[in-house]
């Protein structure tokens, strides 16, 4: 695979850019990997390229039923941030800030990361509380936030209103380092180097049953035929309780939809990125979020009650965005745990791995979570990363609650 460069585009130019190649091939499967991943999402093609470059584990498959990077990868609004509250969270999305602070470089492909800075406003007494907690964990855990001011949230952000009718900005939660990264980059960043490494990205393939033998796994059914493995990781987002049940067991998770939508494209006017939890919306410049749906389901579209519900939101906390156009809305299936935290984990079944729960907020994890998930399948145990994420903690009731933390969302 040739490096992307200054050079190569110059050398392209000359040649009116007919002579780049595919940026990631497109093989048959064959019959038996080392590794199998389901799932060409951030999380799944993270990992396998960490499985590679890590622990250099090449003879990997990664099996997407549709296209990589169109679940919910390629659906969020691309929040970065690491100030969470419980220690194991905020070590798992510090470590993938820190990696995404160094991504472009290490993929050779533009993740236009872009550290512009987070806000969390807080607008109940019980939010100033709740972030004031966060900030002193943080500030045990290493990781930087700070709490400002609502002078400080009217210089960061000048077009906000902060004395809005019903919930006046009394602070907010703020992580200069956050920001937001471009979410299909990031997957076809991940793809291009792990084909670069000899990987199979194996597309429009659905895994359709976990066969095994003896309790540990032997491969998958697909709708291409049977592809067999010694380790099969599962990273299907919305999915892993299928997923779960054909390799035998239940898992403690909920499929819901979560919805966002776009303007029309407006000059800049907000360099950073504001999430207001009460009155339920965030905002990054033309990109626009919402909440859950309130009930179970596998749609990926949006919904007219949440258009009106989140741009009250919105047009209460920015009036000036009352006459924008929205543009589109949409939907990802997300998966929620009852801690509102991940699962990283070994399963019942024998050599078989699960990576899921990330909810409403995994974008911001998908280096974490890659590196974390890769190191627990090249070992067969779990490392520092991932070793509180355990599918059994439910059962232990060792919570890592981030239900507050995380509010909303993200
Ligand atoms: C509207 C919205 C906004 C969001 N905003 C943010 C945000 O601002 N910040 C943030 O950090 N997070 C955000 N998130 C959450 C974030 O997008 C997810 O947590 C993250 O992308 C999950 O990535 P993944 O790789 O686990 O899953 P996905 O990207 O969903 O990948 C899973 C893949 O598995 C495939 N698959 C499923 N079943 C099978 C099968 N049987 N066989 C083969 N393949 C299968 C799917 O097709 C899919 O491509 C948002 C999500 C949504 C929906």
């Amino acid at each position: 695979m040739k490096r992307y460069s200054v050079f190569a585009i110059a050398k392209q130019a000359m040649t009116h850019h007919l002579g780049w190649e595919r940026a990631w091939a497109a093989p048959e499967p064959k019959k038996h990997y080392d590794v199998i991943i389901v799932g060409a999402g951030g999380h799944g093609l993270a990992t396998a390229y960490y499985l590679g470059k890590n622990h250099g584990i090449k003879n990997v498959a990664i099996i997407e039923k549709g296209w990589l990077g169109g679940g919910n990868t390629g659906r969020n609004t691309t929040i970065i941030r690491s100030n969470y509250l419980q220690d194991p969270s905020a070590a798992i999305y510090d470590k993938a800030l820190q990696l995404y602070e160094n991504l472009s470089q290490d993929l050779n492909y533009n993740v236009m990361f872009s550290p512009r800075g987070l806000l969390m406003l807080a607008q109940t007494h019980h939010e100033v509380r709740g972030y004031l907690r966060t900030v002193h964990a943080n500030l045990l855990q290493g990781v930087q936030t700070e709490y400002i001011s609502p002078a400080k949230v009217k210089e960061l952000v000048p077009i906000i209103n902060i004395d809005g009718p019903r919930y006046p900005i009394l602070g907010a939660l703020y992580q200069p380092r956050g920001g937001t990264g471009r979410h299909d980059a990031v997957a076809w960043g991940y793809a291009r180097a792990c084909s670069a490494m000899g990987m199979d990205i194996i597309q429009q393939t659905e895994v359709t049953a976990v066969r095994s033998e003896g309790g540990v796994v032997k491969g998958v059914e697909t709708s291409k035929g049977f592809i067999g493995c010694n380790k099969l990781g599962v990273v299907v987002a919305g999915h892993s309780g299928q997923l779960a049940e054909m390799a035998g067991f239940r898992l403690p998770i909920e499929a819901v939809a979560l919805q966002a939508l776009v303007s029309e494209p407006i000059k800049p006017c907000m360099d950073v990125v504001v999430m207001a939890n009460t009155v339920h919306g965030y905002m990054s410049q033309s990109d626009i979020g919402g909440g859950t749906d309130g009930f179970n389901n596998f749609t990926q579209r949006g919904s007219f009650h949440h258009i009106e519900e989140t741009l009250r939101a919105l047009v209460e906390t920015f009036p000036m965005i009352s006459r924008l156009k929205m543009l589109r809305q949409w939907g990802g299936i997300v998966d929620m745990t009852g801690d509102r935290s991940p699962i990283i984990s070994k399963t019942p079944l024998g050599n078989c791995f699960f990576n899921c729960g990330w909810g409403t907020g995994g974008f911001k994890a998908i280096p974490g979570s890659g590196w974390a998930m890769a190191e627990l399948m090249a070992k067969g145990e779990p490392g520092p990363l991932a070793e509180e994420f355990s599918m059994w903690r439910f059962k232990e009731g060792k919570f890592i609650d981030e239900s507050v933390a995380a509010g909303v969302a993200h």
